[in-house]
């Protein structure tokens, strides 16, 4: 359940504008798009993302 709301919020970011970030610690790192790897995200934006969509 909780992979499904990280993969969510993932994609909205794309739909704000947001690109790939290779850092782990962002939930638009490319890996959050990977099952597997998902869990190793975290569910929220660093501050760089999150700045972009204000
Ligand atoms: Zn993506
Ligand atoms: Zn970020």
């Amino acid at each position: 359940m909780e992979r499904i709301i990280k993969i969510t919020l993932h994609e909205i970011g794309h739909n704000y504008g947001l690109d790939h970030f290779t850092d782990k610690n962002c939930l638009m790192t490319d890996a959050a798009e990977r099952i597997s790897t998902v869990d190793n995200t975290k569910n929220h934006l660093c501050s760089k993302c999150y700045n972009s969509i204000e």
